[in-house]
């Protein structure tokens, strides 16, 4: 039975490896798979997160697996799960992408999840460049800008929203737009409740998003020939839990569409099966990811029987 692992971890990004160093502590046997393309590809600096201000997300991953390879309990694959399944006898059987079969007795989705992008012409190339998904972690390098915009497409296409993260955004420039590329009902639901703070609607359609000239800001250019530059624009890109292995488990899942589960040790509605992180939190951000995966590997412990000695995987 050595070869079946205590706890095959799905994704090594804060979430999954904040888990495993609660799991090691417990004399628990891990496996840890990682694609290495966690939802941050751009490598930004981390911010919001305690001791690693200012850092690339990169240096941070580095650190944290090196931490975990030290103890001995902690294994990492870097290759893809493509399928996972429960046994007979209650155990999971992972298949990888390298064709191998893992055995483990929990289970823990960790993967993070994918970003669907809107339908405008270079908007893909300038995010995280010039388009921010959160003004908590970018904003504050922006203080002072002449003038900044929000767009108002996809899940941010709602008064509400947009109004909401404007602010969030007004609170760094002078100036500030809300975009509705084309969407005059949204325009003008919104001018009722936003033109009061000082900031202004415009509903011309956008043909392209480019870099200005001296790459110091964001450039819209409208399918009426006539352009605008901003310093930056806001935007929240939706996020998409399309892993096949969600649906192989037929774990429940919650209306905003991310993983349910059981707080605070995050049990899925899968008994053995648990997630954290990006997968099964509305909250996407690193500390909620590392304090999920935290309860998780409590979560997951206290499931498995007593161990009294150590049974490193080296
Ligand atoms: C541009 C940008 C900047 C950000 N900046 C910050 C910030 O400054 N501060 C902050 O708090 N948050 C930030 N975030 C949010 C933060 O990146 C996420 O909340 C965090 O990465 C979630 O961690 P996670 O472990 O759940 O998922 P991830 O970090 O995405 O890790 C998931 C891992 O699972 C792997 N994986 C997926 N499927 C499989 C599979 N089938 N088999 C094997 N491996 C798999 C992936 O390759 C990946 O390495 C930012 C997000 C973006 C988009």
């Amino acid at each position: 039975m050595d070869d079946i692992r205590d706890v095959l971890i799905i994704g090594g990004g804060h979430a999954g490896m904040s888990a495993a160093l609660t799991t090691y502590r417990a004399l628990l046997k891990t496996v840890i798979f990682d694609t290495q393309r966690p939802r941050n590809r751009w490598n930004t600096q981390i911010r919001l997160t305690a001791t690693w201000d200012a850092k690339p997300l990169s240096v941070n991953r580095m650190a944290s697996r090196d931490e975990l390879a030290k103890t001995g309990f902690v294994e990492f694959v870097d290759t893809a799960i493509h399928s996972i399944s429960k046994t007979d006898d209650g155990l999971f059987r992972a298949s990888d992408a390298a064709g191998r079969t893992w055995l483990g007795r929990k289970v823990l989705l960790a993967m993070g999840c994918s970003t669907s992008f809107p339908q405008i012409p270079g908007y893909e190339n300038q995010f995280a460049k010039r388009i921010y998904p959160c003004m908590f972690q970018f904003g504050f390098e922006e203080r002072g800008a002449q003038s900044a915009g929000l767009l108002a497409v996809d899940g941010l296409a709602s008064a509400s929203m947009a109004a909401a993260l404007a602010d969030d955004g007004h609170r760094f420039s002078h100036n500030f737009t809300i975009y509705t590329n084309g969407d005059a009902t949204l325009a003008s639901d919104l001018g009722e409740t936003v033109t009061a703070y000082g900031i202004k609607v415009d509903d011309r359609k956008i043909r392209e998003l480019h870099a200005d000239e001296g790459g110091k800001g964001i450039v819209i250019d409208f399918s009426d020939g006539s352009s605008e530059t901003e310093a930056f624009l806001v935007h929240r890109p939706t996020t998409v839990n399309d892993s096949p292995l969600i649906r192989q488990l037929g774990l429940d899942m919650t209306p905003t569409g991310d993983i349910a589960t059981s707080m605070p040790f995050c049990q899925t509605s899968m008994p053995g099966v648990f997630a954290a992180g990006d997968c099964a939190s509305m909250a996407k951000i690193i500390p909620q990811a590392m304090a999920m995966g935290a309860y998780a590997g409590c979560g997951i412990a206290r499931e498995l029987p007593r161990r009294v000695t150590g049974n490193p995987c080296t």
